[in-house]
């Protein structure tokens, strides 16, 4: 899996502006036992560079697509990140071995409680799973080095932008639902203005919302 990941970042090079990725990310990407989270019958092709099915019509992402979030993420030891769409957990844990707490939500009630059960019984302990609608954020935990995003938005939900530190970064595919969808990286410098760019495009499930 981690030679098909480095085969495609130096093919979308032209895209996403990067040939390899960190050496920790990659790192992170070999720590994480994939297979975990997926279903049963998809165990097989755990380490295929695809997405896969998950429960409630849900995906796992292609692990190209979580190693190269999670590399323009640049995640540092001491940072808190807050992921919106928790799906099988598998980008928390990724994203466990390379910071000090991850905060994720997801909206569907059953997938956040399997990903909660999943990543315990893997002794991850430093993340934290909620069921909710990830659009406003995680407030009591703000601000946040890191923001990711993994479900495609139609715009940069306001109130994330609100939960960044100053030099923070957020992630996110931005576009239709179903339809063309860019994923954006988005800075916010120490004066606290926004600059986005866009890195690759992508096709992710929409983030929904409560009603
Ligand atoms: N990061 C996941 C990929 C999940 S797919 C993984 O590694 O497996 C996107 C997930 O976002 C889906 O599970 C979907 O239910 C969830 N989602 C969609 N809208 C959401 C919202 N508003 N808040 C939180 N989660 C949301």
């Amino acid at each position: 899996m981690l030679d098909a990941i480095r085969d495609s970042v130096r093919e979308s090079a032209d895209y996403t502006g990067r040939a390899t990725l960190s050496d920790r990310v990659m790192n992170a990407m070999a720590a994480v036992q994939r297979e975990e989270f997926v279903l049963p019958q998809y165990r097989h092709l755990a380490y295929r560079n695809t997405p896969l099915p998950i429960e409630a019509g849900q995906t796992i992402s292609q692990p190209l697509i979580v190693a190269l979030m999670t590399d323009f993420l640049d995640p540092q030891p001491d940072d808190v990140v807050f992921e919106v769409g928790t799906g099988s957990g598998y980008q928390a844990a990724v994203l466990a071995h390379l910071v000090k707490h991850v905060y994720t939500v997801e909206i569907v009630e059953e997938l956040a409680n399997d990903a909660a059960d999943t990543l315990k019984r893997l002794g991850y302990d430093n993340v934290t799973v909620r069921a909710g609608d990830g659009y406003a954020g995680w407030p009591e935990h703000a601000p946040f080095d890191g923001i990711i995003v993994t479900a495609a938005a139609e715009q940069i939900p306001p109130p994330l932008l609100k939960q960044l530190k100053p030099g923070g970064k957020l992630v996110i595919p931005v576009g239709e639902h179903h339809g063309y969808q860019e994923l954006l990286l988005v800075e916010v410098d120490d004066k606290g203005e926004v600059s986005r760019r866009s890195v690759l495009p992508v096709r992710f499930v929409p983030l929904t919302r409560d009603r």
